[in-house]
């Protein structure tokens, strides 16, 4: 079976939430963008549209909490571990005045 880091999910990162149902998922902050991140609980890289809502769904609550309403993106891209489904929030960070 395929492992990578996103499989091992090391635990010197902030954690928020590890959830078993209706699946398996965990939001952590990501090591290397220092933002909160959903990981699916198994390595695959597409999740449903359902699944993927759910992830969603919690990590804006996550985010909602940290950064603010309005103030966070949700970014589906995965640029470094690209076969392991993962999704970030990141700011928005506005120019002042
Ligand atoms: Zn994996
Ligand atoms: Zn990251």
């Amino acid at each position: 079976m395929a492992k990578c880091e996103l499989c091992e999910l090391r635990e010197y990162t902030q954690r928020y939430a590890q959830f078993v149902h209706p699946f398996k998922f965990t939001i952590l902050d990501c090591d290397s963008c220092d933002t909160p991140m959903v990981v699916l609980g198994e390595h695959r890289a597409n999740a449903t549209d359902q699944e993927r809502s759910i992830m969603i769904e919690a990590l804006s609550v996550i985010a909602r909490a940290k950064y603010g309403e309005d103030k966070f993106v949700i970014d589906g891209v995965m640029r470094q571990i690209p076969d392991h489904c993962h999704i970030h929030a990141r700011p928005i960070i506005r120019w002042q005045g």
